[in-house]
């Protein structure tokens, strides 16, 4: 998967590094833009240019995040990829103190885990939520349609998502979806059609096909390689 997923499933990676994109992984691989290796960008004179950071295009390619689409139009970009598992456990640590909300967002964000969010509901309503990429899960978690991902955050301890599951606009520590959280029983998200299988690989191949026409990513083997 990207190293840095936008959670919207319509953000491409080109309107994520020409407009700033930030989510649940950044804490450790910084903005989406920070994860581009190699831009190919169709610029005003109708060329189409490599941009790298060491090439004669740097200038471009340290310009562009941020330029929402001044600069060209980005038509391919190169970005790094890292190793996923199956299932993603969420923990979500409820707090009304303020103080200690931020405390631990420091305390998570200096240890292991591979995602990272925090939701302010009220001054004495915060919510942390770390999540760790497992092997196996009791049971996941849908966040599709009108089911809300952000409810679940002040009403669960615990949850699991699928990498392979229908989550529509929900990645494993994101915020788009839309309905409390209903346990489903263990194998019913494997039972589904393959085409109604959506969620953070899905999304990630969403992602993927949409910069088909605009901008097409390609995961860079040797950077999971180099891990
Ligand atoms: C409901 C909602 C939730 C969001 N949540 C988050 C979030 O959690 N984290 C986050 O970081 N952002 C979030 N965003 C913001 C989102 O990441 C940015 O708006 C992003 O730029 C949208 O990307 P897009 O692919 O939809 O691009 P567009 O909205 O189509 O375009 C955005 C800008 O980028 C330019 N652009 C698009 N593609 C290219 C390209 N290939 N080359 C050059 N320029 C291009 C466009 O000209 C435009 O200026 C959210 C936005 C919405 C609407």
């Amino acid at each position: 998967m990207p190293a840095v997923v936008p959670q919207l499933k319509s953000i491409t990676i080109g309107g994520a590094v020409a407009g700033i994109g930030i989510e649940s992984s950044s804490f450790r691989y910084g903005l989406v833009h920070e994860t581009v290796e190699e831009l190919d960008v169709l610029v005003g004179d109708g060329r189409v240019v490599t941009a790298t950071p060491d090439n004669d295009h740097r200038d471009l390619f340290f310009g562009f995040p941020n330029s929402y689409g001044t600069l060209g139009y980005a038509l391919r970009v190169k970005a790094r990829a890292l190793p996923a598992k199956p299932f993603v456990r969420l923990e979500h640590v409820h707090h009304r103190d303020a103080r200690r909300f931020f405390d631990h967002v420091g305390a998570v964000c200096g240890a292991d885990a591979d995602f990272v969010d925090g939701a302010v509901f009220g001054p004495h309503d915060l919510v942390v939520t770390t999540g760790r990429f497992v092997d196996a899960a009791p049971y996941t978690s849908d966040y599709s349609f009108e089911r809300i991902y952000w409810c679940s955050m002040r009403e669960r301890d615990e949850d699991f998502l699928s990498t392979r599951t229908i989550c529509g606009d929900g990645t494993p520590t994101g915020s788009g979806a839309r309905k409390p959280a209903r346990p489903e029983p263990a194998g019913a998200a494997a039972a589904r059609p393959q085409a109604s299988q959506l969620g953070l690989l899905s999304k990630v191949m969403r992602w993927n096909s949409r910069l088909g026409s605009r901008a097409r990513a390609i995961a860079c083997s040797a950077c999971t390689r180099s891990r």
